[in-house]
């Protein structure tokens, strides 16, 4: 199976920004999403959009720092679709602060968020692409995955072990497909979730250059519609004026 048409795909964190912008591209290529988050009002506004531009979408409420969640979910595609083709996990929170103030609840949510997330999507998925034979994985790091600096240490952290464990699950089998997507600065609501003034301001005038999350949408779906055999394993996509 190549290409998207027909593909059944779940998305985690689609209530906004990169995943919002992904299940409306893939959707609009022929793609059975699946949506996730918490704010499932918007996921419901989300799906009756991309129905009513003839696509085919359900969404179901998810907390993917729970097990018990992440595996109703999907049972639920798997219930609907009969079987999952790829997992976007894609929820994730960024509340940057210096570790001198100490937010240590922040530091927990983006472990349990962003690491645990992306564990339980693979501990809910792979047994199912096990089974079927094929399947492919597209975790979410980020430049901050490959760049440490001043207030990402802990962010940073959780987008390394996204990558490492990627990695891991890519080379432990060989018929499930991995994808890492690293994207720079994007528009989104991810910076909503800093606290800290300073890293806040910073962040602000970071943020200018961001790309439109279709940017990242694109090469998601690039990674999907390769043939079966050929498994895209890497995409950084930053803003053309960015170092960082
Ligand atoms: P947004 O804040 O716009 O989206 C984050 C999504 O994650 C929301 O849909 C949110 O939904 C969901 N989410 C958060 N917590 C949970 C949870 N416990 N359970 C389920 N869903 C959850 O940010 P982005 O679109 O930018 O982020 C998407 C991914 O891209 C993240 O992994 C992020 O780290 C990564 N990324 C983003 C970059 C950027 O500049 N935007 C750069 C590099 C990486 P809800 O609140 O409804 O649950």
């Amino acid at each position: 199976m190549s290409g998207i048409q027909d593909k059944v795909i779940l998305i985690t964190g689609a209530s906004s920004g990169i995943g919002d912008a992904t299940a409306q591209m893939l959707a609009g290529r022929g793609g059975h999403v699946v949506l996730g988050a918490r704010r499932t009002d918007r996921l419901e506004k989300l799906v009756n959009e991309i129905r009513d531009a003839g696509g085919v979408a359900h969404f179901r409420a998810l907390d993917v720092t729970r097990l018990d969640d992440v595996q109703a979910f999907t049972s639920f595609a798997l219930e609907t679709h009969g079987r999952i083709d790829v997992v976007v996990n894609n929820a994730g929170v960024m509340p940057l602060s210096k570790l001198e103030e100490l937010k240590v609840d922040e530091w927990n949510r983006m472990i349990d968020v962003n690491i645990r997330g992306v564990l339980h999507g693979i501990a809910a998925g792979l047994p199912v692409m096990k089974k079927q034979g094929h399947g492919q994985f597209v975790n979410l790091s980020s430049i901050g995955g490959h760049t440490v600096y001043p207030t990402s240490a802990v962010y940073s952290a959780t987008k390394f072990a996204v990558i490492a464990i990627s990695e891991g699950l890519r080379q432990e089998n060989d018929n499930i497909r991995v994808t890492i997507i690293s994207p720079g600065v994007t528009e989104s609501e991810l910076a909503d979730s800093i606290s800290d003034e300073g890293a806040r301001e910073a962040m602000k005038e970071f943020r200018r250059l961001a790309i439109p999350p279709e940017a990242i949408a694109r090469a998601i779906a690039f990674a999907i519609e390769q043939p079966e055999g050929v498994d895209v394993n890497e995409i950084i996509v930053r803003p053309t004026a960015s170092a960082y």
